[in-house]
């Protein structure tokens, strides 16, 4: 079995998700008494906000490289960034690692791909709502992205922000999620990605009148079946 190296703490209210979900996973394929190997570096996320209030991803990859070579360093074979925002400095990561990196968007693409889904909406923060980073890695794999209008961009950034990276789940903001996911489908959305790793602590399959791809689910099973493979 391969050590996954976890990039964490964006928001470490997500990272235990994906901790949770990468043992879940290698104990139910193996067996027994066996969980993952992995290593989870976290952050303190105020520093990597700083660089996305700032736009200055030089330094956001800076961060974020140096984390992942004391990954490296303590034993990962491969890395994960477990937060899509982040995924801005993904190529910056990868090439002073060295390490195979399991992007996000890729395997939710492969995921929407195999289910035949070329339509999407996108709901995330807005840097991953409304930069191209994300949306052209959907793009280069046949998937069109709908991501919500302004003002509706603006409360799911400030759900995200400000009530689920601090562990807060108000009803309120689940409705207003629901209309959004509403909206998205009636302007021809076939599923919601929730591309933001929080997101999932909200919203639910049961919740959303769209079929739910949610990243950190799909990213930490993705990476522990990357773990067992040969
Ligand atoms: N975890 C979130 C994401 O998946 C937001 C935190 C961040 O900005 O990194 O994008």
């Amino acid at each position: 079995m391969k050590t996954i190296g976890i990039l964490g703490g964006m928001t470490w209210e997500s990272s235990v998700t994906y901790y949770r979900v990468v043992n879940e996973y290698i104990s139910k394929s193996l067996g027994g008494l066996h969980s993952a190997r992995c290593l989870l570096h976290s952050v303190d996320f105020e520093d990597i906000h700083e660089t996305q209030v700032s736009g200055d991803w030089a330094r956001a990859a800076e961060l974020l490289s140096d984390a992942g070579c004391k990954l490296r360093e303590a034993g990962a074979d491969f890395l994960i960034i477990a937060t899509n925002t982040m995924h801005i400095v993904a190529p910056e990561v990868e090439q002073a690692t060295g390490l195979p990196l399991l992007h996000i968007a890729d395997v939710t693409a492969r995921r929407l791909v195999e289910d035949g889904i070329a339509k999407v909406g996108l709901l995330g923060t807005k840097i991953t709502m409304e930069m191209d980073f994300y949306k052209d890695l959907l793009r280069d794999q046949g998937i069109a992205t709908i991501v919500p209008d302004e003002a509706d961009r603006e409360d799911i950034d400030r759900i995200i922000m400000e009530e689920l990276a601090l562990g807060i789940i108000h009803e309120g903001s689940r409705r207003r999620y629901r209309t959004v996911i509403d909206s998205l489908a009636a302007q021809g959305a076939r599923a919601v990605i929730l591309g933001c790793t929080e997101i999932g602590l909200l919203i639910q399959q049961e919740h959303s009148a769209l079929p739910v791809y949610d990243t950190a689910l799909i990213h930490a099973e993705e990476a522990a079946k990357y773990a067992l493979k040969d």
